[in-house]
């Protein structure tokens, strides 16, 4: 990274200070439960970080601002008219393999499909759909790696977010061409884009509590269709990503807040990689969209990540890692 990040000081204060996130994520919870919504909502909810969400938004450059309304202002086409003719399908296989191939003519870099899982919804906020379509879009490596806790690292974040919308409003669009009801989800949505690409084997949980992906490592935006189309769903894969955070701490030590712990931690009865929200949301805030742990990580470097998969999954066959 060629950037030098600003340090964790503050220029603000809580007047009344929310209720802790790792509290109400279920840290140390030994129950299993669905998640509650807590910052980056659609807006349409009071959360309880939302004070802070306001100070990001009004912090943030005119130009990032207007990007962000942009970007949301889309979503207004997220849902729309079905058709009334209904397109039969007799090859689930077929379909699944069809929509991925149109997710990648709309720009996809990566698309996978997978049954709405509890995890992925949050409390109180259930969607009434049976299939989740999930969609990667990489970013600029080497414009985050010089930007990427200033404005110019949030615009491009901000583009790629506005491109991932653009594909999941297109995609979702064709779905109900077929006759079949389709939503499409981006940023600030009402349900947790990782889990589902988890889920839809796009990739898997990093330490730094991001998603890590064969292809783009963790230098990519996430983005869903929720529908009903009958497909073939994906299964999660295995590319090694534990082999390697088990022994490596550099997102743990380039973090600037002290955010990211070493070791997984029990969370509402799921012991996962965990990332402290109370120390991490403020430097986010701060930083214009603070990315410093995704873009440390060995496996975001354009090109590295086949050969890192494998050279860990060979190793753990030979038990040399
Ligand atoms: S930087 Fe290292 S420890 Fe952190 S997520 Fe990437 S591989 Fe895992
Ligand atoms: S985004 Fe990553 S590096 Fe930045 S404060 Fe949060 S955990 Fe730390």
């Amino acid at each position: 990274m060629k950037q030098t990040c600003p340090a964790p000081s503050y220029a603000f204060k809580y007047r009344s200070r929310p209720k802790s996130g790792n509290e109400i994520n279920g840290l140390g919870e030994t129950v299993k439960r669905k998640p509650v919504q807590i910052f980056h909502s659609s807006g349409f909810r009071k959360v309880e970080w939302e004070a802070m969400e306001l100070f990001f938004l009004m912090t943030m450059p005119f130009k990032l601002f207007i990007k962000g309304l942009r970007s949301r202002w889309l979503l207004r086409k997220a849902d729309g008219t079905i058709a009334e003719k209904r397109a039969k399908v007799s090859d689930p296989d077929a379909m699944a393999r069809k929509i991925k191939q149109v997710a990648g003519q709309f720009g996809a870099g990566a698309a996978g499909i997978t049954t709405l899982a509890e995890e992925a919804q949050f409390e109180n906020i259930e969607k009434p759909y049976k299939y989740a379509i999930s969609i990667a879009y990489p970013m600029d490596f080497e414009l985050m790696d010089e930007h990427v806790t200033d404005a110019k690292g949030g615009l491009e974040a901000l583009r790629a977010y506005t491109e991932i919308t653009h594909i999941v409003i297109k995609l979702a669009a064709y779905i109900r061409k077929l006759g079949w009801p389709a939503r499409a989800y981006c940023e600030s949505a009402d349900i947790l884009h990782i889990p589902i690409a988890i889920n839809a084997g796009i990739g898997e949980l990093g330490k730094h509590g991001s998603l890590i992906t064969k292809e783009f490592g963790s230098n990519l935006r996430l983005a869903t269709v929720l529908t009903d189309l009958p497909m073939t769903v994906d299964k999660p894969v295995d590319i090694a990503v534990d082999d390697l955070c088990l022994a490596c701490q550099r997102c743990t030590k380039d973090c600037p807040a002290d955010a990211i712990s070493n070791a997984k931690q029990l969370v509402r009865g799921n012991k996962k990689w965990y990332v402290d929200f109370d120390k991490c949301v403020p430097y986010f805030t701060k930083t214009y969209g603070c990315g410093i742990c995704i873009q440390v990580c060995p496996w975001s470097k354009p090109g590295k990540g086949p050969g890192l998969s494998e050279k860990l999954l060979s190793n753990r066959l030979s038990g040399s890692h």
